[in-house]
């Protein structure tokens, strides 16, 4: 009971912080203080830091980009403030796995949750870093050139983001996981791993239209004002759709790791 008014209040401080500041808008708000409560509430402390560390890192990073480098926005499905669906494609999974931990007891479900967040946030670090400034940008899938900030780019620069955000969420879990360097270096290789899935799928399956004014490939329906044509990929792939199944990966390949490896 003690855990939950101390989940309720750390949720409800989350939620007013990050709607104050701009990271999420009021309905994305509410979603992260639905998942605040059962994270926080269900996995205490161990579980809580992984989750505020992607959290606030990222959007302190978007902030930080968004003032660097606004012309790479223009692609986006989503700018600015991120909406409900992107805290759920973010949040579903890591709150399913907090839930059935919370059943079955077991250590290896600590390590699927902070795999399922290292892979997010190797995602979100990949992309913020590799867009802050301008960098040359590569199709993940035939390595041609194509503009910065479209679906399925990679970077020198935004890759090497992209290890170290599954990095700083795999140094988080040191503690609780025995500061064990083999259990530390398999949460990076599935984060890392899910993320270069999730630039794949950017690249391959993920709705891409293309704006009848200015020519350009973007994630969004509108551009330059005017509806956008479908280019490439499937409707309801969208960039969320994407991120659910990033977490998802991240979680197997980790499962496999350790059952092979561990
Ligand atoms: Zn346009």
């Amino acid at each position: 009971m003690e855990n939950f008014l101390t989940a309720f209040l750390l949720a409800s401080l989350v939620s007013v912080i990050s709607f104050r500041f701009g990271f999420l808008t009021f309905s994305a708000a509410a979603a992260a203080f639905v998942f605040g409560i059962i994270i926080f509430g269900l996995g205490g402390l161990q579980f809580s830091i992984p989750l505020l560390l992607f959290f606030f890192s990222s959007s302190l990073l978007s902030k930080l980009r968004y003032a660097r480098n606004k012309e790479v926005e223009t692609y986006f499905e989503k700018t600015g403030a991120r909406d409900y669906k992107q805290v759920i494609a973010n949040g579903l999974i890591p709150s399913l796995i907090v839930c059935l931990g919370s059943v079955y007891n077991d250590g290896i479900y600590f390590l699927v949750y902070c795999v399922s967040i290292a892979s997010v946030c190797a995602d979100t670090w990949g992309t913020e870093i590799g867009t802050l400034r301008k960098a040359v940008t590569y199709n993940i899938l035939n390595f041609k050139r194509i503009e910065q900030g479209m679906s399925g780019g990679i970077s020198v620069i935004g890759t090497f983001g992209s290890l170290i955000g599954a990095a700083i969420i795999s140094f988080s879990s040191l503690f609780w996981a025995g500061f064990n360097i083999n259990i530390f270096l398999s949460i990076v290789i599935a984060g890392f791993g899910a993320g270069i899935i999730d630039s794949i799928l950017g690249a391959s399956l993920q709705i891409q239209y293309k704006c009848n004014e200015c020519g350009k490939t973007v994630e969004k329906e509108k551009h330059c004002g005017v509806s956008t044509q479908s280019e490439k990929g499937f409707y309801f792939f969208t960039n969320d759709v994407v991120n659910l199944i990033c977490s998802i990966s991240g979680a197997l390949i980790l499962i496999v790791i350790y059952n092979l490896f561990l």
